[in-house]
């Protein structure tokens, strides 16, 4: 088979790494890449959101499976326009993608169905917003309705946060028309997790449980990143708690979205805070989480590619997944001043040294080759991703391997895992 990964990131290297390893496939391209993916794909210069130029060079090339990593493409129709030229996709729709593509849907949608959720409002004006801000009282999370990156929801601890976040997403629309409507919902307690499963719009086949760490700082300080780290599985998720998770979101969602006519194949994400009364959806995302893949990716031992394609034929109640035992972690290495203005083109040494390290493997997000080596070009530059027999080892591998790799102003989070060890710990 010709595989063909369109997006650019940690999250589309870990994909290539495997969709690489599965001997149904004979050559893998990536739209755009990275510098790291160009050494096991094909890496043809085409942006996620030009989808003429993908579904172009898809017929061009002949390609047989297209795997759509990240949300941009999905929510704009990515899927509709290559099943039109009778290209095969794996990503849901953009009909589907409207969980991710708008928080107001997922949240009237959870609501109809009782899929367990915070409380919330949506407002269409900044002043009504503001009223219910005060008669509500805080904590609140105020979220623009549309995507923004990830970077339009708000915590607010005091009605002038709340406040400003309102001016920020509604007056200011600094994240343009994702702030028309703002969803205003309560805050809850509690430990997150990433709960991510793989459905054909019946089946639901559940991934281990993964922990995201988006604050930039140690200890979840600092202002929310993309991501700076991941591990998998995440001992919150115990196996009672995932049963439930399947039972009250997964399965009534997929369900739900199948009878309003949106049916959804592909993977499904469940952002979850674990909180007292038991899991509640924080949101959706319709696709694979970025830095989540990397560890899924490692810990998957078999074959990426008859799972794709068994969730498109309809047949994933006949293929069942096999996991790695242990645990593995990623540790995000990012620009210093990221999520805010950060220098690019910093040489990156030590790759190798990391890379030859056992169970280590080293995705690249934001890299670019100039004059034989790799140079920064991102925000997040690279994952170090390690297994290991259990969550400690695998912390312990990807830090060794970390502590090989610089280059000027590099910023890493230290407490990549902490979290799993410390409830390891306490059980
Ligand atoms: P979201 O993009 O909606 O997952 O929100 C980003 C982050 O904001 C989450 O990972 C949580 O840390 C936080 N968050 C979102 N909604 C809530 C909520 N209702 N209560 C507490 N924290 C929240």
């Amino acid at each position: 088979m010709r595989v063909l990964v369109v997006g650019g990131g940690g999250r589309e290297h870990a994909l290539v790494w495997k969709i690489r390893q599965s001997p149904l496939v004979k050559e893998v391209y990536c739209a755009p890449g990275n510098a790291g993916i160009a050494r096991q794909a094909r890496c043809v210069p085409i942006g996620v959101g030009d989808l003429q130029g993908l579904v172009g060079f898809a017929r061009r090339e002949r390609i047989d499976l297209t795997v759509v990593g990240p949300e941009e493409p999905l929510v704009k129709g990515i899927t509709e326009r290559f099943q039109q030229e009778g290209l095969t996709v794996f990503g849901v729709s953009s009909k589907a993608a409207i969980l991710e593509g708008s928080k107001s849907y997922a949240k009237k949608l959870m609501k109809r169905y009782g899929i367990p959720t915070a409380a919330f409002e949506i407002f269409g004006e900044p002043q009504e917003a503001r009223n219910y801000v005060k008669s509500r009282g805080v904590p609140l999370v105020l979220k623009a309705d549309g995507l923004a990156a990830g970077k339009g929801v708000f915590v607010c601890r005091s009605l002038e946060e709340a406040y400003r976040a309102i001016e920020e997403i509604m007056v200011r629309k600094s994240f343009g028309q994702a702030g028309e409507k703002v969803v205003v919902e309560d805050c809850l307690e509690g430990e997150e997790a990433s709960f991510l499963a793989i459905t054909d719009g019946e089946t639901v086949v559940p991934f281990p449980a993964a922990q995201d760490h988006k604050a930039v700082f140690d200890n979840d300080e600092g202002p929310n990143t993309g991501g700076m780290g991941a591990y998998s599985p995440a001992p919150v998720m115990t196996d009672a708690l995932a049963r439930c998770v399947m039972e009250d979101i997964m399965l009534p969602t997929v369900r739900a979205m199948a009878q309003e006519g949106r049916p959804y194949k592909g993977i499904l994400y469940a952002g979850l805070m674990i909180s007292k009364e038991g899991p509640k959806v924080l949101e959706f995302n319709v696709r694979l989480g970025d830095p989540e893949a990397q560890p899924l990716m490692v810990l998957l031992k078999s074959d990426l590619v008859p799972l794709l394609l068994a969730a498109l034929d309809g047949r994933l109640s006949q293929v069942k997944p096999v996991w790695e035992n242990g645990a593995a972690v990623c540790v995000v290495m990012a620009s210093g001043g990221y999520p805010g203005p950060y220098q690019k083109g910093k040489i990156i040494s030590g790759l190798d040294e990391a890379e030859s390290m056992k169970g280590v493997v080293v995705f690249h997000a934001g890299t670019k080759w100039e004059g034989g080596r790799f140079l920064t070009d991102g925000g997040r530059v690279l994952g170090v991703t390690a297994q290991g027999q259990q969550v400690a080892e695998a912390i312990d591998r990807a830090y060794k391997a970390v502590g090989q790799i610089h280059w000027e102003g590099v910023h890493y989070r230290k407490d990549i895992g902490q979290k799993a060890l410390r409830r390891g710990r306490r059980e």
